[in-house]
Parts: C-alpha cells; structure tokens; sequence
C-alpha cells in the first residue's frame, strides 16, 4: 500500500429524524487518531451547519461574528487527540508567536492554580459520590461560572479574534449563539440561546483513541493541553481511517457499522469506499 493512499466513503446517519449522508476520504493507511482530526473537525462544521440553519428557517440570526470572542473566556473542554493536536498546533506556529502562545498558556495555568481552580474542579468526581449526580453538576457550572469570571482569555485569542480558526477544537465549533452578542460577556442559562446541534460530535471525541492515561484528571480544559503533551508523551495506537472513522460513528450513532456496510445503503449508518 502507498503511504498517501486515501478512501473515499460514504455515510449517511439520521440527525432528528433527517437522513444525512456525508462523503468522506481517509487515510487508507494506519495512522494516530489525530491525523483523523481534520475529518472529524469537518463533520462538526456540518452537524453545526444544519444546526445554523434550523435556527435561521426559524427567523433568528447568529449573533457570533469575527472580533468578538467574549466567549473565548470559559474552560473549552477538549479531548485527549485534541491535546496533542493542540501541542503541535502551537509548535508549527512562527516565532514571535509561538513564544507569546506558550507564555500565555503558562500564565493561564498559573492564575488557575493561583486560585486552586483545578483541585476544586478534580474534586467533584468526589462531591458525585458522596452528595449524587446533580449537586456534582451544579458545583461544576459554578466553577465554569467563576472561570469565566476571572476573564483570562485562551492563549489563542488575538484583538478578540481566533488566531487558529481552522484549528480550533470541535467544543468551540459547536458553540454559536442567538442571543444578543452583549449577553455573551455575562453569560447564564436564561439570557444565552445557545444553537442547539442535533448530534454533537465533541463528547463522541472524547473517546475516540482515549488511551485512559489522562482518565484521571476530572477535565480537560485547553489551557493545560501544553502542560499535558509534554508530561505524558504522545501514545496513540494506529487504525486504518476506515477503522477509525468506523469507530468515530460507533461512539456517534450508538449503532455498529458493520464490516459488510459497503454493500448496504441502508440503515442507521453506513459505509461505501473507494480507493485512490
Ligand atoms: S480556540 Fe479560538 S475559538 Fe476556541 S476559545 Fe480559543 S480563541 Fe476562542
């Protein structure tokens, strides 16, 4: 087989009861999971896409738009193949401003720990246990709550703007909004009209090449990315793009895509691949 030899396949899933069907082409080789992030990422744009677009036929507008990155403040959760993503993200970057990135996530790091914000937060597997589920959950939004609050801003925000929109992890793609831009820098529950996507592929990432080594760590925000590629060195199986996509819309649909699925069109899911 060629190293770049690449699939091109076929999926159609059902989101809210409309068919979508997708054309996808992976790597044909096996590669690490987050060579896979691009497609991933891709699929995101267009769960989000009809998400927007639902929003729009019922009459209301996406309030988000380039200079405004009011939101840019929260813990963006990211996934395990986001973090190494993330760290090589940041290395390709050019100088100055690889240097100004990495002393901004240190910075953030420092502030947070300043304030023992990732001890409360590792905490709340315990407060589960003990107190249940919901009071978990509401702990857990009031330390989002606080974060957001401090107003330190990601590592990757310039003059208000996303400085690697391409690259930016699939949490922040599914975030949009229809509430008036001037509610995002205050946000709560009841004056944020978040754009509800169908099938959202961030929490699916989570455990796509999950390798249980940063299982114990409570949340992942992007701020501590840099901190963790360099503490637990990449170690990522390797899975033909078929496999891992296969894996990707298992976790996704709940559902099996069965080896046999090129030959059937039909069904929750499935596959039809050619090879180039
Ligand atoms: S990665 Fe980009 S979009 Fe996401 S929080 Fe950071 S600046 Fe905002």
């Amino acid at each position: 087989m060629q190293e770049n030899e690449w699939v091109t396949g076929n999926v159609t899933i059902s989101i809210n009861g409309q068919p979508l069907s997708m054309t996808m082409t992976v790597p044909a080789n096996r590669v690490k999971p987050h060579r896979m992030l691009p497609i991933f990422q891709q699929m995101s744009n267009t769960f989000v896409d009809m998400g927007v677009s639902e929003v729009e036929s019922a009459g209301k507008a996406i309030s988000c738009k380039a200079g405004c990155g009011a939101c840019c403040r929260q813990p963006v959760p990211v996934s395990e193949i986001e973090v190494y993503h993330l760290a090589e993200v940041v290395e390709s970057l050019p100088e100055p401003r690889r240097t100004e990135v990495k002393q901004r996530f240190r910075d953030a790091m420092e502030h947070f720990r300043s304030i023992d914000w990732f001890g409360r937060v590792q905490q709340i597997r315990e407060v589960v246990e003990e107190d249940g589920k919901e009071e978990g959950m509401r702990q857990l939004s009031e330390l989002t709550t606080e974060y957001f609050r401090e107003g330190v801003a990601c590592p990757f925000l310039f003059e208000e703007s996303c400085s690697i929109h391409k690259d930016r992890p699939v949490a922040c793609r599914e975030y949009l909004v229809t509430s008036p831009a001037e509610n995002c820098s205050s946000p709560t529950a009841e004056t944020i009209d978040r754009v509800p996507i169908g099938i959202s592929p961030s929490k699916t990432l989570t455990n796509v090449g999950n390798t249980g080594r940063l299982a114990n760590i409570a949340l992942l925000p992007l701020i501590r990315s840099l901190e963790l590629a360099e503490q637990f060195p990449e170690k990522f199986v390797e899975k033909t793009g078929e496999k891992w996509m296969a894996d990707f819309f298992t976790m996704l649909t709940h559902s099996e895509i069965p080896d046999s699925a090129r030959k059937k069109p039909a069904g929750t899911s499935g596959t039809n691949g050619r090879r180039h």
